[in-house]
């Protein structure tokens, strides 16, 4: 029998919320399983789901949680995939209801919003605050590939865009205000509490629960997309003249074809350069339907050589094209996608899993050689992959931009079994050995298959950050099973 996606995973949830490993007749366990949106590899049974709306009812969530002596965890918009969001029997704070602009400051260009809010109401409400020509503020960067992100999320992993020279999100964070282990609210910029804003921004919710943030907003000004066909041998030299023009985004997304002589090393280069107010915006871009998109990832799956070609042409034909600089970073993605795509391609379930691996610039052409060959050499199916510039961060505690690498991104299958994710995990271990012998690193976000010595190669702070926490955290409220897998791996081993 041909088991679906959906019967797969309602079995296993069935199996083991009952202790023996029996459907029948078992009492359900108490709890709620929750799971991360993207991987669906981070299933967590926790106490319960608390939705919080406001201020007054995070800090209430927190007393009781004190009183209860249980831990919290805290979800967004549930898209990290290292177990971030989720404790295991903790109290999940849910934070979608937190969605509110509070406060737009048109002179200042910064606006507060609590921290539940994601990209697209978050856009979408910038443009009813102001006046048509007071409409010139807009976010600055957010992530590519999806949209329904939180700005709380994006704090705690202190993420970035694809600007050209953009630094990590911390640099367009005016302030925020954070809720203690004992509920109690406090401030946090880069004149007080400086040291818990270094610890919490890329601090993954461990330094206390968010309840808003004040953003430092962007000019918002239209842009033309500019693509162009590149190797990897002329990506660098590219990145910079496009910068000396005044393009402000860019990316390259590669070939994925691992049969072709271009596998990683040809791929869309496509930037976004400033133009003047006038400009006419077309009624109607070319773009992808989802029906378009979902055709793509099939045959990202099921037809590597074929991919390329079809996306690249697309892309090509939409140089010239112009956006705003806010929705151009808007993207399509649909949630769960990957069932459909498994009862189309008729094989065993799976998900994608992504990682960023961080090499200094001179190194990325001899990085990509060693990546190509062995991606190829150990059959990993690459679905999806981009590079992009990052500059360093000078003010996170838990910097991962420790210097102004380029970030090589890859969005792997793998299959939902017991082999295909040891696979998974090898493929993102070998790649960050890659990374750390050419003195570079990689995102802690995606996943925590990295060894003790990896992590310590590549965030030698690592120990002191737990310490801190529990410095700030003594009764270890606020909690995830990230937290406990490196508090076992550090401070327990
Ligand atoms: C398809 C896809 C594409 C992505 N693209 C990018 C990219 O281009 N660039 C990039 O940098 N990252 C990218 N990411 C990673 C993503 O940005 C991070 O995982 C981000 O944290 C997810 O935000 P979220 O709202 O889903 O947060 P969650 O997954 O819900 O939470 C993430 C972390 O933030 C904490 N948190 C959330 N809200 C609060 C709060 N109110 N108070 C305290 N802590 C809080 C959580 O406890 C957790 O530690 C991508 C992920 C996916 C799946």
């Amino acid at each position: 029998m041909n088991m679906t996606r959906r019967s797969f995973l309602k079995a296993a949830s069935l199996l083991s919320l009952s202790p023996a490993g029996c459907m029948a007749m078992a009492e359900p366990a108490p709890g709620e399983w929750v799971n991360d949106v993207h991987s669906q590899l981070n299933r967590t049974r926790v106490n319960r789901i608390v939705p919080v709306d406001s201020l007054d009812a995070l800090r209430r969530t927190i007393k009781n949680a004190q009183q209860e002596r249980r831990a919290i965890s805290i979800a967004g918009g549930r898209h990290a995939m290292g177990g971030q969001q989720f404790a295991a029997d903790s109290i999940l704070v849910d934070t979608t209801k937190l969605d509110r602009i509070l406060n737009f400051d048109p002179k200042a260009g910064t606006v507060e919003v609590e921290s539940g809010i994601q990209w697209p109401k978050l856009i979408a409400d910038l443009g009813e605050h102001s006046s048509p020509e007071a409409r010139s503020w807009g976010i600055g960067q957010k992530q590519t590939g999806a949209d329904r992100l939180s700005i709380g999320g994006a704090l705690g992993a202190n993420i970035h865009g694809r600007g050209l020279r953009m630094k990590p999100f911390v640099a367009d964070i005016g302030s925020f205000v954070v809720l203690d282990a004992e509920g109690n609210a406090h401030t946090c910029d880069r004149q007080q509490n400086t040291e818990c804003f270094r610890l919490a921004v890329g601090g993954y919710g461990l330094f206390g629960a968010i309840y808003s943030v004040k953003l430092r907003l962007a000019p918002r000004q239209k842009v033309r997309r500019v693509v162009e066909i590149k190797t990897i041998d002329e990506l660098l030299p590219s990145f910079e003249r496009r910068i000396a023009d005044g393009f402000l985004y860019g990316d390259f997304q590669y070939d994925i074809d691992e049969k072709s002589e271009d596998f990683l090393r040809r791929g869309v280069f496509s930037c976004y350069q400033p133009v003047a107010p006038d400009t006419p915006e077309p009624s109607e871009h070319k773009k992808l339907t989802s029906e378009n998109w979902a055709n793509l990832l099939y045959l990202a799956h099921a037809d590597r050589s074929r991919v390329f070609d079809e996306y690249s042409r697309y892309y090509v034909s939409t140089s010239g094209q112009v956006y705003w600089s806010d929705t151009h970073q808007l993207s399509n993605y649909t949630d769960g996608y990957h069932l459909a795509l498994d009862q189309r391609l008729d094989r065993k379930p799976g998900t994608e899993m992504i990682t960023e691996i961080y090499v200094p610039r001179e190194k990325l052409i001899d990085f990509i050689a060693e990546a190509r060959n062995d991606l190829r050499r150990t059959n990993v199916e690459v679905i999806y992959g981009t590079i992009r510039l990052i500059q360093k961060d000078d003010e996170t505690f838990l910097a991962w931009a420790k210097q102004s690498y380029a970030c090589v991104i890859f969005n792997l299958h793998v299959e939902h079994t017991q082999a295909g994710v040891d696979h998974s995990a090898a493929t993102f271990r070998r790649l960050i050995d890659m990374a750390i012998r050419r003195g570079g690193s990689y995102y802690l976000t995606y996943h925590r298959h990295a060894s003790r010595e990896q992590v310590l190669a590549c965030y030698p702070q690592f120990p002191e950050f737990l310490r801190l926490k529990q410095k700030y955290d003594p009764e270890e409220r606020f909690q995830s099973d990230w937290y406990r897998h490196y508090r076992d791996m550090f401070l327990n081993g």
